[in-house]
C-alpha cells in the first residue's frame, strides 16, 4: 500500500504531485552473525517496517530531499559540484548514494524527493540499509539505470563503506533488496547467491531492543575484523569461509587467543546457519532454540560482542519459555537488539517477562517490536487515480 500521507505531503512540500515511488524494508538477522564479511552464511529476513521514497524529476541538477522523519529540514545537493559531506546527518545518506552512483558512472539528474519510514532508527533493524536501497530503487526507476536488485544492494553497501565510514558487510542491503514475504533468506556472502526458506506461519518474530548505549562500537568492530583476517591469513586461506575446525586446531599455536576464538565463532556459526535453515524447513522450534542459544554463547564467549543487558534479555526469554523460544542477540552487538522466535500465543508471555524483569535488573527500558517477514524492494509509478487525488 502506498501511504496516502506520502503523496499528500509531497504535494504540500513541492506544490506538484510525485511521479514514482520506491520502498524497501528493514531487517532482522535470525542467525549468522559476523559471518558476512568473512564470506560466510547469514539467515536474515526483511520486516514489515519500510522506508518509502516518493520522487519527481526536476529540470535542473539539484536533488532536493525532505524526510517526514526529520520535519522542517531540507537537504539540497547540487550535482554540478563534487558531492561532499553536508551538515545534516540523515542528509549525508542521500549524499552518499548520489556520490557512489555518480562515481560508478550512472547519470543522475535533478530530483525532488520525500522520504517516509516506519523502520525504527538505530534499533539494529537497519534503517540505513532500507533508506539506501529505497533511494537506489527510486534512482534506478527515475533515470532508467537498469540496475539489478543485487547492484542496488552493492551500491548501498558502497555508500556506507566509502561515504558513511561504516565498514558493514552486504547482508543488510541484500536482504532489503531481495527479500520475499514470509521468507528468510540464506545468503552466501561469497557469491551472493540466495536460497529462500519459508518462516512457519505459527512463528512470531519478537525483536527486543536493549536500548543499551552503544559505545566504542566502531573500534571494536574493526578489531574483530582484523582478528578474523589475521586468523585466515595464518591458516593460509583467503577467508574464514574456507577454514575448518581441524585446520584451525593445527594452526592454534601460531595464533593469538583472540584470533583463535574469533575464527572458532565464524566457523561454527556458518555450520549453525545451515542447520537453522533446515530446522525452519522442518518447523522444528526446539532445534532452532538449541542453535540460537549456541550462537549467542559463541558471540558472548568467543566473539565477545554481547553485553550484560543483551545476555540478560536472552536469559529472561529463555526462563519464560524454555525451548519454546529461539533467542539470541542480533545485529552488530555491544548492545542493540535480541531476537526471540516463538509461537504467536507465547508472545504475551515474552512481553510480560521482559517488561517486568529487564528494567528492574538493568535500569533500562526495552522497546519491543512484534514483527513478521516482509517483502523486499518495490517500485512503481503513481496511478492516474492517485495523481488526481486532492
Ligand atoms: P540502523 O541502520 O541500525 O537503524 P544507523 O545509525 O546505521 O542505524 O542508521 C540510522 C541513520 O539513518 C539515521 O540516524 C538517519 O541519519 C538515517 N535514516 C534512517 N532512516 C531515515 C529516514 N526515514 N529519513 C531520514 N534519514 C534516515
Ligand atoms: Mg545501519
Amino acid at each position: 500500500m502506498i501511504p496516502v500521507q506520502l503523496f499528500e505531503q509531497f504535494e504540500t512540500l513541492f506544490a506538484t504531485s510525485p511521479q514514482g515511488y520506491s520502498s524497501a524494508p528493514g531487517r532482522v538477522n535470525l542467525i549468522g552473525e559476523f559471518t558476512d564479511y568473512n564470506e560466510g552464511l547469514v539467515l536474515p529476513c526483511a520486516l514489515q517496517f519500510r522506508t518509502w521514497v516518493a520522487y519527481r524529476l526536476r529540470d535542473d541538477n539539484l536533488i532536493k530531499a525532505y524526510s517526514i522523519n526529520y520535519p522542517d529540514e531540507c537537504e539540497v545537493i547540487d550535482l554540478n559540484e563534487p558531492v561532499r559531506h553536508g551538515l545534516l546527518h540523515w542528509g549525508n545518506y542521500i549524499r552518499a548514494i548520489a556520490y557512489v552512483y555518480q562515481k560508478q558512472g550512472y547519470q543522475l539528474g535533478g530530483l525532488d524527493i520525500l522520504i517516509s519510514s516506519d523502520v525504527p532508527q538505530g534499533a539494529g533493524l537497519s534503517s540505513s540499509a532500507a533508506l539506501e536501497v529505497s533511494l537506489g530503487g527510486a534512482l534506478n526507476q527515475a533515470f532508467g539505470l537498469a540496475l539489478s536488485e543485487q547492484q542496488i544492494a552493492l551500491l548501498g553497501q558502497q555508500a556506507e563503506n566509502e561515504f558513511m565510514d561504516c565498514q558493514c558487510g552486504i547482508m543488510d542491503q541484500l536482504v532489503s533488496a531481495k527479500a520475499s514475504q514470509n521468507q528468510a533468506l540464506m545468503i552466501d556472502c561469497q557469491d551472493l547467491s540466495i536460497q529462500h526458506y519459508p518462516i512457519p506461519e505459527d512463528l512470531a518474530l519478537v525483536v527486543i531492543n536493549s536500548n543499551f548505549p552503544r559505545k566504542l562500537v566502531e573500534s571494536e568492530y574493526n578489531l574483530r575484523r582484523s582478528d578474523c583476517m589475521n586468523a585466515a591469513a595464518k591458516m593460509g586461506v583467503s577467508s574464514l569461509r574456507e577454514a575448518t575446525m581441524p585446520l584451525l586446531e593445527t594452526v592454534r599455536s601460531k595464533m593469538t587467543v583472540n584470533e583463535f576464538k574469533r575464527a572458532r565463532h565464524v566457523i561454527t556459526e556458518n555450520a549453525r546457519v545451515v542447520a537453522a535453515a533446515k530446522a525452519l524447513l522442518q518447523d522444528d522450534l526446539s532445534r532452532l532454540s538449541e542453535l540460537m542459544t549456541a550462537s549467542h554463547t559463541s558471540l558472548k564467549q568467543d566473539f565477545e560482542v554481547t553485553v550484560p543487558a543483551t545476555d540478560g534479555l536472552v536469559e529472561i526469554c529463555q526462563q519464560a519459555l524454555g525451548n519454546r523460544c529461539a533467542t539470541r542477540m542480533t545485529g552488530g552487538g555491544f548492545g542493540g537488539a535480541v531476537i526471540c522466535i516463538c509461537h504467536h500465543e507465547d508472545v504475551p508471555k515474552v512481553i510480560k517477562a521482559v517488561s517486568t524483569q529487564y528494567c528492574a535488573s538493568f535500569g533500562l527500558e526495552e522497546t519491543i517490536y512484534v514483527a513478521h517477514a516482509g517483502d523486499g524492494l518495490q517500485t512503481g509509478v503513481f496511478e492516474a487515480a492517485m495523481a488526481a487525488h486532492g
